[in-house]
């Protein structure tokens, strides 16, 4: 897989990047980028229409596979396409999500469980370990053994070793780029639940960083406001509305994102940009 220390460009065009969320906005945009850039793409959303059109717009093997992040059998379903039809995973973009934002009140706690449910759990689920074999007892760091201890001897060490896109990472030594955002760091009225997802996000990566490296590189992507579909889907009118105002006068389009991303994973791979904070420069908070 051309994967020595030095650089990452020589065994480019056999690569493979999926990315969840490809229907629109930034997965859509990244998709595109990293196939410019050589890679074989998976693109992974729920709208098949979208993805199948953006597949067949993308070409050189690019695959479509319709996935709901928040449904772990489809996501092994979607693992298994790729590890047959691509030989596997070398980079995953955990991209999807949704920013319902909203007072956090009753009437918004479905939508609240929804962000947690796609852009943390999803994340997660997307990428998934479960630790539940002897190779995992083997592997693991002693760090993690020691701090789980109690679970791991009550586990049945003869299961099989559960994971998504981990393990076909694990295999070359690959890249997990993981959207957080600018809400990952600061909170604000109206953004408890979505900020919640994103602070989540950058501390499950952080600490994914330790516990992977030097195999896997961990990158976190914290952009600001971002021309896509995200603010179309919130149902509270007010902020719905404020989010537009903002959203129309400071927004970047997607591919700025996705140039981004492009270049955090063309780095040599002794090297690895852990975060990058983007926003539109006229944006303030
Ligand atoms: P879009 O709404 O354009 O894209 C969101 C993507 O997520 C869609 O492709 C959608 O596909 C997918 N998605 C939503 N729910 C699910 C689900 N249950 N299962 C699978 N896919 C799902 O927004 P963006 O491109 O802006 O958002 C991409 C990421 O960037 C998100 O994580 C967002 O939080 C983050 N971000 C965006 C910013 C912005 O200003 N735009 C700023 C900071 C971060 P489908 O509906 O077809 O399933």
């Amino acid at each position: 897989m051309g994967r020595d220390g030095d650089h990452v460009m020589s065994d480019r065009n056999s690569r493979v990047a999926v990315i969840t969320g490809a229907s629109s906005g930034i997965g859509a945009a990244t998709a595109r980028a990293l196939a410019r850039d050589g890679y074989r793409v998976a693109l992974l959303a729920r709208r098949a229409d979208r993805i199948h059109a953006l597949a067949a717009e993308i070409g050189n093997g690019a695959i479509a596979i319709e996935a709901d992040v928040t449904d772990r059998d489809s996501l092994l379903g979607a693992a298994e396409r790729v590890q047959k039809e691509l030989g596997g995973a070398d980079i995953l973009v955990n991209n999807a999500g949704v920013m319902l934002l909203g007072p956090f009140t009753a009437e918004q706690r479905e939508e609240q469980r929804q962000m947690v449910e796609v852009n943390l759990l999803g994340a997660m689920t997307a990428t998934d370990t479960s630790c539940q074999s002897r190779r995992a007892m083997k592997s693991a760091p002693q760090s993690i053994l020691t701090l789980n201890r109690p679970r791991i001897t009550s586990l049945n060490l003869t299961a099989t070793w559960y994971e998504v896109f981990l393990d076909q990472l694990r295999d070359g030594g690959g890249d997990l780029v993981n959207l957080s955002s600018v809400a990952g760091r600061t909170a604000r009225p109206g953004n408890a639940a979505y900020a919640a997802t994103k602070w989540g996000i950058n501390g499950w990566s952080e600490a994914l960083r330790q516990e992977l490296q030097p195999g896997i590189r961990v990158i976190v992507i914290e952009p600001g406001a971002v021309a896509t579909e995200l603010p179309e889907h919130i149902t509270h009118d007010q902020t719905k509305q404020a989010a537009e105002k903002m959203y129309e006068s400071t927004a970047i389009p997607a591919q700025d994102i996705a140039e981004i991303i492009a270049f955090a994973v063309s780095r040599a791979k002794r090297t690895t940009i852990n975060e990058i904070l983007v926003r539109p420069t006229g944006q303030a908070g």
